[in-house]
């Protein structure tokens, strides 16, 4: 059974670490795909050793090689969401060995992860969505410090995203939107009608007003604003 495709995130060495987990469940075992959405785009293997209540416990990596074991519990579901926390626990030479990280993933049927046209990775529709409609739950910590990944929500807060909010490029003629109605759960919609398979992007500057970081802008729009 194909349980879905996971945006994941936890602390590392050099900040926040970002990967895409594929999964799948045979019965009690879970398996899967780890691909790192880094520089080295990576993919190691994933299998659980034991399920719980609601979760399981993991290696990942190569059998009798693993690289870190991952605890994870699903701690919501909402539509088409199902959101997995945990830790995780990196083994071996060069790590915080025995340090469990707290690890974040999200699985939203509406969107998923793949390289983009304009930069990088991006997020696109998996399915065709209407103006007006949620496109993914915004998640991350709340700040009052604007970066170069944060998006505002309001004027005294930015939230420097740990889902898919964090792949979002820039357009100049965007399609979504930030509806902070409820600050303390930001969404995004669809400013217009997307079909699936589009990219989902987002207007930085109308956003932001003023963006952290300058970038030469490589969207399709005619003209460019950036
Ligand atoms: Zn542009």
């Amino acid at each position: 059974m194909r349980v879905g495709e996971f945006l994941a995130s936890y602390p590392g060495d050099g900040g926040r670490v970002f990967e895409w987990i594929e999964l799948r469940r045979q019965g009690d075992v879970w398996m899967g795909q780890v691909t790192a959405l880094g520089a080295d785009g990576g993919v190691t293997h994933l299998r659980s050793r034991s399920g719980h209540a609601d979760g399981f416990i993991a290696e990942l990596g190569a059998p009798g090689a693993a690289t870190a074991i991952l605890d994870l519990r699903i701690i919501e579901r909402g539509e088409g969401e199902l959101v997995l926390s945990g830790r995780r626990v990196e083994l071996g030479a060069g790590s915080a060995n025995g340090a469990p990280a707290a690890f974040m993933a999200e699985y939203d049927s509406r969107v998923e992860i793949q390289t983009s046209p304009i930069h990088g990775h991006g997020v696109f529709a998996r399915r065709d969505l209407a103006a007006g409609d949620v496109i993914t739950v915004i998640r991350g910590e709340m700040t009052s410090v604007q970066t170069p990944h944060s998006a505002r929500i309001t004027d005294e807060v930015h939230c420097e995203p740990t889902g898919y909010l964090r792949y979002i490029n820039h357009c100049c003629e965007a399609n979504s939107v930030i509806d902070a109605t409820d600050p303390a759960r930001p969404l995004l919609r669809a400013d217009r009608a997307i079909a699936a398979g589009e990219e989902i992007n987002f207007d930085y500057i109308e956003n932001e007003g003023e963006i952290v970081g300058g970038f030469a802008c490589n969207c399709g729009a005619a003209t460019h604003h950036i």
